[in-house]
């Protein structure tokens, strides 16, 4: 068998169109674009490149970028004090505090002082809680854009064996939550998990996020299965993933490559809860 590959790169591309089209139409409605906030806190280069590809994703499909660079030594209290402010800023749609920050500040609590409505990362508790409770909510971005592949594939996911390894707070815990909430029976692994490769081979949707170079090998993938690659790691010669993608193309029914696969969805979720929220504003409901 050899698998289709999943083109991320041109499903993100589709997604991007559609949303330029949705934010014309909001912004002729309400006389102004959905808004959406970066906070980058001092200049760390990797997470300049970052911030500065989604304000110019931003740019592209018409949502209206506010670029906030405070000082690397910017206290505690001056950042809350943004946030606070980009909250009650009704042209603010969004609002992203780019990870990591400086060591004198406490990015979960930055995170946290976000509001609910407008956490466009879906990282907040808030945001954790109301996906957990199965409630409407602007969801993590990485997860969200693996839903949508998944949906443009055709999978069925109801009554599927899905199997995530990796259970970070990024993105292991939302993609089970997400797939629990279609109906999956979701196992989900992580380091200290027994017999990885046999737990593996029970999954009909593979979800691989743990950050270790092709970790999972061809005969952990069931055949016909479908398998999701997250991982983003950056060797010698070049950005490879967590699945050993030549072996696994010849047993699975679809995989995603890195690059090109679940990477370039992140920054178009990140558009379309932008949008979301947006919405939600202007009816004055919770993101739905
Ligand atoms: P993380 O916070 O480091 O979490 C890694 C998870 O993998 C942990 O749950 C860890 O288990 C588990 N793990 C590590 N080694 C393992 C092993 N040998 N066997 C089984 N489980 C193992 O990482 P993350 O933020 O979730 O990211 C994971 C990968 O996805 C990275 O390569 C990252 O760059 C990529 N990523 C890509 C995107 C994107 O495409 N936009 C977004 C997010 C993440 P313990 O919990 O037991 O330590």
């Amino acid at each position: 068998m050899s698998a289709t590959i999943i083109d991320g790169k041109a499903s993100a591309a589709r997604l991007r169109a559609a949303l330029a089209e949705e934010v014309a139409e909001f912004t002729a409605e309400h006389g102004t674009p959905p808004g959406l906030a970066t906070i980058l806190i001092g200049d760390d280069p990797a997470s300049a490149v970052y911030v500065g590809g989604k304000q110019k994703a931003c740019a592209e499909v018409g949502i209206k970028g506010f670029d906030h660079r405070p000082a690397g030594d910017a206290s505690r209290e001056e950042v809350l004090a943004l946030i606070d402010e980009l909250n009650a800023d009704p042209a603010v749609s969004g609002i992203l505090c780019q990870l990591p920050v400086p060591d004198h500040l406490d990015g979960v609590e930055l995170t946290n002082r976000i509001d609910a409505g407008k956490d466009v990362d879906g990282l907040t508790i808030a945001s954790a809680g109301r996906l957990a409770l199965g409630m409407d909510g602007l969801r993590s971005c990485t997860p969200a854009g693996v839903m949508v592949l998944l949906e443009e594939q055709g999978v069925e996911l109801q009554g599927a064996e899905c199997v995530v390894l990796g259970r970070s707070n990024l993105f292991g815990k939302p993609m089970a939550q997400l797939l629990l909430g279609a109906n999956a029976t979701v196992t989900m692994c992580h380091s200290r998990t027994r017999d990885l490769g046999e737990v593996c081979r029970r999954a009909d949707v593979l979800i691989a996020a743990v950050g270790v170079p092709h970790l999972v090998k061809g005969d952990w993938i069931k055949p016909g299965a479908v398998v999701i690659d997250v991982g983003m790691n950056r060797l010698e010669s070049g950005l490879t993933g967590d699945v050993d993608f030549e072996a696994a193309k010849d047993v699975a029914s679809a995989i995603t490559p890195v690059p090109g696969g679940v990477g370039p969805m992140t920054i178009a979720l990140l558009l379309r809860n932008t949008l979301q929220a947006a919405r939600a504003q202007r009816r004055a409901t919770f993101p739905s």
